[in-house]
């Protein structure tokens, strides 16, 4: 078994007698991220197995090094530098389809999702220095956050922000991006079975060599070390956001990282949302794993109620940890 941060995998060790696990991690996005391909055993399938995960580990790199709004040059920082100023500023197209998609999932749920939440995020100090700011902090930085003051223009693929202070940042979604480029490029050099794990986006490629699904655990929010689920998986996508994954505690209170556009206040009523979308479905087009990642933040924001509402109307897989430590279930989960 494969502890990592989010989801914990459950791989059986052995495979059938011609595929071989080729596996390799990377520290990437501030993220453990695994990637593991099956190919077969010696020297050519080991050389395509390492093709297959330099993709799969380049493919991430390439949207973080786009999507960071902390990295100096990058398409965010870029935007967000020019917030404000009138600018346009031309993006590449990876970054203008992922804008386009969080501000999708911002209208669809009224602000629960929002892309612009970046100084709210600041005053909090995630990122840096984590601690309660000060309520005249919290409603300037609030007064910063709206998706409909971001400008889009697909025939030049730029963006502008349209006030001073405004950010985006990206981190609700764009590693579940990366994820399907990941899988992408996989699929592209040849890998028909594999996993990838970036901590707590899970991308599965077909079954496991020995026919089985993979298993996917669903972490205790309280207890990182144990399940509160298991998941079976096939060509799919999970993805979870948890309160456990940042958080701090002050004054015996405990803050985490998923915030409430309305309140500036980290958002109640879950302690974690992992959220199951198919590969090739009704439900998205070729990105699983970007919008597994958007609604497994907006279902955290929206609250228990709402998430098993939507993902019922929807045929979303939820299993969702309430915060009394419950566990509950969409109709369909795999
Ligand atoms: P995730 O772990 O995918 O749920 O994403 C959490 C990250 O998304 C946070 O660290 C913030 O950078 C950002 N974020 C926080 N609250 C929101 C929100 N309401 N809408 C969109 N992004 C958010
Ligand atoms: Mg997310």
């Amino acid at each position: 078994m494969l502890a990592v941060t989010g989801i914990a995998l459950l791989v059986a060790s052995g495979c059938s007698e011609r595929l071989v696990a080729y596996e390799d991690t990377r520290l990437l996005m501030d993220t453990v991220v695994q990637i593991m391909v099956y190919f077969p055993e010696g020297a050519s399938g080991e050389a395509r197995a390492k093709k297959a995960l330099e993709a799969g580990f380049g493919a991430m790199a390439r949207v973080d090094a786009l999507m960071n709004a902390y990295l100096p040059g990058s398409d965010v920082y870029r935007i967000n530098a020019e917030a404000g100023s009138g600018n346009w500023v031309t993006v590449s197209p990876e970054t203008l389809k992922v804008v386009q998609r969080a501000l999708w999932f911002a209208e669809l749920s009224g602000g629960a999702f929002d892309p612009t939440v970046l100084p709210l995020v600041r005053v909090w100090g995630f990122g840096t220095k984590p601690h309660v700011p000060t309520s005249v902090e919290l409603e300037h930085a609030r007064s910063l956050v709206n998706w409909k003051d971001v400008e889009l223009d697909p025939a030049t693929s730029a963006v502008r922000l349209k006030r001073p202070g405004m950010g985006l940042d990206l981190g609700a979604i764009a590693k579940g991006f990366a994820v399907d480029l990941a899988a992408r490029a996989l699929r592209d050099a040849g890998a028909k079975v594999g996993i990838i794990n970036a901590g707590g986006n899970v991308y599965v490629l077909g079954r496991r060599p020995d026919g089985g699904k993979w298993r996917v655990g669903i972490r205790n929010p309280r207890d990182p070390g144990t399940h509160v689920a298991v998941l079976e998986l096939e060509d799919q996508a999970a993805v979870t956001s948890g309160d456990y994954e940042r958080f701090f505690i002050e004054d015996g209170k405990r803050y985490h990282h998923i915030l409430d556009p309305k309140t500036g206040f980290p958002a109640q009523g879950a302690r974690s949302v992992t959220v199951v979308l198919p590969c090739k479905g009704a439900w998205t087009t070729d990105n699983p794993s970007m919008d597994a990642d958007a609604l497994s933040t907006m279902l955290f924001v929206l609250g228990p109620a709402k998430a098993v509402e939507f993902a019922n109307a929807h045929g979303v897989g939820v299993v969702l940890v309430d915060e009394r430590g419950e566990v509950v279930r969409s109709n369909w989960v795999p």
